[in-house]
C-alpha cells in the first residue's frame, strides 16, 4: 500500500427495489465515478450500466447461499480499495439503512478513517405499496407505519426477539420484510396478541420487477396462502386495513379479489 496515496471514498448507495428507473440521480452520479462496485444479490444488474466500463463490478452473492462474501470480507475489501485511493460504491438493494447492515459498514469505515457517504434509496416497502395500490397511510385507516423484520435471529443472545404483543397493538400499518418463511410464526404471534383474524394482508413479491406478483389475504390465512402458492422471497407483506379492498368494512373479507358488486354493497 502506498501510504502517500490520497484516500478514496466509499458511497453506500441504495439501488432501489429492482426497477432501474428507481435509482436516485445521486446514486447514478456516484456509480459514474466508481472504480469498484460491490453489489448485493437483490440489486438489478441493469443499474450497473451507470458505472464506467473500467470499473470493477463484484457480485457479493446471497448472504446465506454459501458462496457469498462474508460481512467482514466486504468491509475489508472496501477499506483496502479506499486506501488505494479508489472510489468505491457499495450498492445495496432498497435503502442502505433499512435491514441492509448499512450501519455496520459505516461504523467500520469510520473506525478505519475512510470518508463515506450514504445515498438513500427507495426501500422495498414503499415500492411494494405503491405498485400494489396499497397506501401505507390513509386519512381514515392508518396514521402510522411500522417497518418490521420477520427474520428470526439465529443467535438469541444477540438481542431480544420482537415484542409481538406490542406490535399486535400497533395503531397502524405493519410492513414485514424477510417474512415469507417465518409467516406461520409471526402471523400466529400477532393473532395471539389480539390483532383481528380478518385483518387484510397484501403480499407483494418482487415489487417493480417484470414478474411482480400481488396476492391479497387475511392475517388468519396468510401463512396458508404462502404455503399453497409456494411463495419464495423476496416479498413484502403489508398487514392492516390499508391492504384490503377500497371499503374497509366488508364482512368476511376472505377472497383474493373483490368484485365491483361487493364493493358497492
Ligand atoms: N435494504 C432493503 C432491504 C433488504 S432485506 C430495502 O430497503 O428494501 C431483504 C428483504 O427486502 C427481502 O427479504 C424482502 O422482504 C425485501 N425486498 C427487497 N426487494 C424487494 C422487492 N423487489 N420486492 C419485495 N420485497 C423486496
Amino acid at each position: 500500500m502506498d501510504s502517500h496515496a490520497p484516500l478514496g471514498k466509499v458511497f453506500l448507495v441504495g439501488a432501489g427495489p429492482g426497477d432501474p428507473g428507481l435509482l436516485t440521480l445521486r446514486g447514478a452520479e456516484c456509480l459514474a465515478q466508481a472504480d469498484l462496485v460491490l453489489y448485493d444479490y437483490l440489486v438489478n444488474p441493469a443499474v450497473l450500466g451507470h458505472a464506467p466500463p473500467p470499473a470493477e463490478l463484484v457480485s457479493l452473492g446471497h448472504p446465506h447461499g454459501g458462496r457469498g462474501m462474508s460481512q467482514e470480507e466486504v468491509q475489508r475489501r472496501m477499506i483496502a480499495a479506499a486506501r488505494q485511493g479508489k472510489t468505491v460504491v457499495r450498492l445495496k438493494s432498497g435503502d442502505p439503512y433499512l435491514f441492509g447492515r448499512g450501519a455496520e459498514e459505516v461504523e467500520a469505515l469510520r473506525a478505519a478513517g475512510i470518508p463515506c457517504e450514504v445515498v438513500p434509496g427507495v426501500t422495498a416497502a414503499l415500492a411494494a405499496a405503491s405498485h400494489a395500490g396499497v397506501p401505507l397511510t390513509h386519512r381514515d385507516r392508518a396514521s402510522a407505519v411500522a417497518l418490521v423484520t420477520g427474520h428470526r435471529r439465529s443467535d438469541p443472545s444477540a438481542g431480544p426477539e420482537l415484542d409481538y404483543e406490542s406490535l399486535a397493538r400497533f395503531p397502524g400499518t405493519l410492513v414485514f420484510y424477510m417474512a415469507v418463511t417465518s409467516a406461520p410464526q409471526w402471523s400466529a404471534a400477532l393473532l395471539r396478541g389480539g390483532r383481528p383474524a380478518d385483518t387484510p394482508v397484501a403480499i407483494v413479491r418482487r415489487a417493480t420487477w417484470p414478474d411482480q406478483e400481488v396476492v391479497r389475504s387475511t392475517l388468519a390465512e396468510v401463512a396458508a396462502v404462502i404455503q399453497q402458492r409456494q411463495f419464495r422471497p423476496p416479498a413484502i407483506i403489508v398487514v392492516g386495513e390499508v391492504a384490503g379492498a377500497e371499503k374497509p368494512k366488508i364482512p368476511n373479507l376472505k377472497s383474493q379479489t373483490i368484485s365491483n358488486d361487493q364493493r358497492h354493497e
